[in-house]
Order: structure tokens, then C-alpha cells, then sequence
């Protein structure tokens, strides 16, 4: 599994921590809110797992808002869900390049999109070639 290291596109601080671990690994924290709920929510940073560790419940379904727990900046970017037409996350990696997931619960949607290809990283394109292709923005329906 590949782990994806990222950090805030606004303040550029970490948001890895080892506050809890989440597939024995550190996870990346985010501050949420959905509706008049706030809190931390920590994702899995292995590509391909969905594991979750959040302080309140999140039904299936639903749009979760993310902030960047440094700035409070608004993760949202401006690309929808290709999806389920929710609107995407974005954050900075590490190695270059924005990691995008959707910001609806139970949406396994990712995009990657790396400035600097890894050796390992080669056959995850193959396998997800719509990663190249540009994902045009829809209009919420
Ligand atoms: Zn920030
Ligand atoms: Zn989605």
C-alpha cells in the first residue's frame, strides 16, 4: 500500500500525526463540520483504505465540510465529485502534487495528482488511468 503524506495547501503545516494511529500508521487530521457538529476527523494515509476515526458520527451520505486544523482554512476545492457530485477535498502531498478525496461519507472517490512520479507509484497509474484524463466540472443536478 502506498501512505500519502499530507499537508495543509493554505499554511502548508502537516496534517500527519501520530495522535492516533490508523492502520498502524499515523493518520491525517482534519477538523470537520456537518451541520452544527465540529471536530476531528482522522483518515487513514494508506491510499486505498477508507478507515476512519472520527468524534462524533457521520451518517453515510452525508457532505462533510473540511478545515485545515492550523488555519481553519476551507479544504473544499473547486472540483465536484465525479461521483456523486460532492464537493472534492483537496490537499497538498508531500511529494508534490494534490490528493483530492470527496467530501461525502461513504464516497470512495480519490484523485491524485502527483507532479513527480515514484517508481511504486507507476502501476497505481496504470491501473487508474482516469487519473490522467481531466475531470470536467459538473453542474450540481
Ligand atoms: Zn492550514
Ligand atoms: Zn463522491
Amino acid at each position: 500500500m502506498i501512505q500519502v503524506k499530507v499537508k495543509c495547501p493554505y499554511c502548508g503545516q502537516s496534517l500527519m500525526t501520530d495522535e492516533k494511529k490508523i492502520d498502524n500508521h499515523p493518520s491525517v487530521k482534519v477538523s470537520i463540520k456537518l451541520k452544527d457538529k465540529t471536530g476531528f476527523l482522522y483518515l487513514s494515509s494508506l491510499y486505498g483504505s477508507y478507515k476512519i476515526i472520527t468524534e462524533f458520527d457521520l451518517p453515510m451520505d452525508a457532505i462533510v465540510l473540511f478545515f485545515c486544523p492550523h488555519c481553519n482554512a476551507d479544504l473544499r476545492g473547486d472540483r465536484l465529485c465525479d461521483k456523486c457530485n460532492a464537493p472534492m477535498v483537496v490537499f497538498k502531498s508531500f511529494t508534490g502534487g494534490n490528493i483530492q478525496i470527496c467530501s461525502r461519507r461513504g464516497c470512495k472517490k480519490h484523485l491524485v495528482e502527483f507532479e513527480n512520479l515514484e517508481d511504486e507509484l507507476l502501476s497505481f497509474y496504470k491501473a487508474y488511468p482516469l487519473f490522467f484524463s481531466n475531470i470536467t466540472k459538473k453542474e450540481k443536478e
